[in-house]
């Protein structure tokens, strides 16, 4: 399908083909239903409303609730504050949800409706009921990408959430950055094995990866439709007497702890995704600092171990290994020093999302040991095919669109990130801590090790590789 791609790159700046990227509006919507029992909104046309729900759904493969605006042509002449006002109210008649999260979309943006009014209005107006909250996020998607809607809904989570209520409480903030829920349930794992009361927010476990019971329907009342996850309201707004925030991936987390942190004074500590074995090391550390012990617990330093002994085993097999990574950057910056750490050589890294210290960080990471590899922020997959038909790779790392690269140029394909629309688990394994960077090594060996399989000539081609 891609197959006549060409060799020759030349200098795009107004095109796009084949974005690395999806709008803001899916990464607001997502952040929104770790909220419990929050409905998001899409401030907007019912398409996009649409495409942003089908997206998850493909890539959870749960039913992603929400609820849209419904612009026609009036709204687009007259602006949208009518329908937001019908929307608010027959959202809370007819499906009671405790939180509405709103997110605009590119044409609300450009009518410019002023949400925080239109709220404040219905609020005073008692369209919201009591005890029930309206909250939102700008997220127009002619800038940024899903990375950044994630990250503007999280900040709203604070705008509105967070209160100073002077009552010092021992527990922690963590942000777990544009994870899995299986990353979110595996994150508070290990803050419970470190003993640290924490509020994680937002929190898609038991959301999008809720099992599959059938909804309890009482007789003579209607089905809640809201799934048990999700972090609760009271949690979120005691966010304000914690002792510190800690945010997992700065592109997705560190605007809503810096907000936390200027609002409330409580210091905000922005980290690398812990996927990887630094990243995690990393990550452990500062947990024990923030939990004031100097040692994990054993089952923590027995699961680093194991995973040591699997990079070991098969260093062979990833050693000098060109890997070609793209995807969302704060998970791209740990996966690809993580690569290095198994001594693979990533050659071509790159995201769709913008901003410039994604290529700062990626050179820092590679400037020993792959000086010249391609980097690029605001890229798109048409390049990344072009540089691997001037120089292929061992391995490609990336979400499903990566598929067609991989077809045509017949290269091992390892599916990582988001989204992934075409297989199922990244929502139930996790890829953070060690446990999840043991489940990153056995797909990336299985991926090197079926090649060989398929590849090594009769002599060769050996029981136990
Ligand atoms: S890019 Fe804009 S118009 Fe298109 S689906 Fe996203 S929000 Fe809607």
């Amino acid at each position: 399908m891609l197959s006549l791609t060409p060799k020759e790159i030349s200098d795009r700046n107004a095109l796009t083909v084949n974005p690395a990227k999806t709008c803001q509006p899916i990464g607001a919507m997502y952040a929104a239903l770790g909220i419990h029992r929050c409905l998001p909104h899409s401030h907007g046309s019912q398409g996009c409303c649409a495409y942003h729900r089908s997206h998850l759904t493909r890539h959870y493969k749960e039913p992603v609730m929400a609820s849209t605006s419904s612009f026609t042509e009036g709204a687009a002449v007259f602006g949208g504050m009518s329908n937001l006002r019908q929307a608010i109210t027959n959202i809370f008649h007819i499906y009671d949800p405790d939180v509405i999260a709103v997110h605009t979309t590119c044409l609300s943006e450009t009518i410019g409706d002023d949400l925080s009014t239109i709220i404040l209005k219905a609020r005073d107006e008692g369209l919201v009921p009591e005890g029930k909250w309206v909250i939102h996020c700008n997220t127009p998607s002619y800038a940024g990408s899903h990375v950044t809607g994630f990250s503007n809904m999280t900040t709203g989570m604070v705008k509105y959430f967070a209160q100073e209520n002077e009552r010092h409480r021992e527990q922690i903030n963590l942000i777990p950055g544009y994870v899995e829920p299986s990353d979110m349930r595996e994150i508070k794992r290990l803050l419970a094995e470190m003993e640290l009361p924490s509020v994680v927010f937002p929190d898609t476990s038991d959301v999008l990866d809720a099992p599959q019971q059938g909804a309890p329907v009482s007789v003579g009342k209607a089905a809640d439709i809201y799934p048990k996850g999700g972090t609760r309201i009271r949690d979120l707004q005691s966010m304000g007497d914690s002792r510190v925030t800690l945010a997992l991936g700065p592109f997705a987390s560190e605007n809503a702890a810096i907000e936390l942190e200027n609002r409330t004074e409580i210091p905000a500590r922005i980290m690398d995704l812990p996927i990887g074995i630094a990243a995690t090391d990393r990550f452990i550390q500062v947990l024990l600092e923030t939990a004031e012990v100097l040692e994990p617990p054993a089952s923590i330093a027995d699961d680093r171990g194991r995973m040591v002994d699997i990079m070991l085993d098969m260093q062979q097999y990833f050693y000098d290994r060109k890997v070609a990574i793209y995807g969302d950057p704060d998970q791209v910056i740990s996966l690809t020093e993580f690569a290095v750490s198994l001594g693979m050589k990533p050659i071509y890294v790159l995201t769709g999302t913008p901003g410039k210290r994604f290529d700062a960080r990626i050179k820092g990471i590679l400037k020993d040991v792959v000086p010249g590899a391609r980097i690029k922020s605001s890229g798109d997959l048409f390049l990344l095919h072009q540089w691997i038909k001037n120089e292929p790779v061992d391995l490609l790392i990336g979400n499903t669109y990566g598929k067609y690269i991989a077809r045509a140029e017949d290269i091992p394909f390892v599916r990582f990130g988001f989204p992934i629309l075409d297989r199922v688990g990244h929502s139930y394994f996790p890829t953070v801590g060690y446990r999840g960077g043991m489940r990153l090594l056995e797909k990336m060996l299985d991926a090197l090790l079926d090649r060989k399989d398929r590849d090594d000539p009769e002599e060769r081609f050996e029981l136990v590789l």
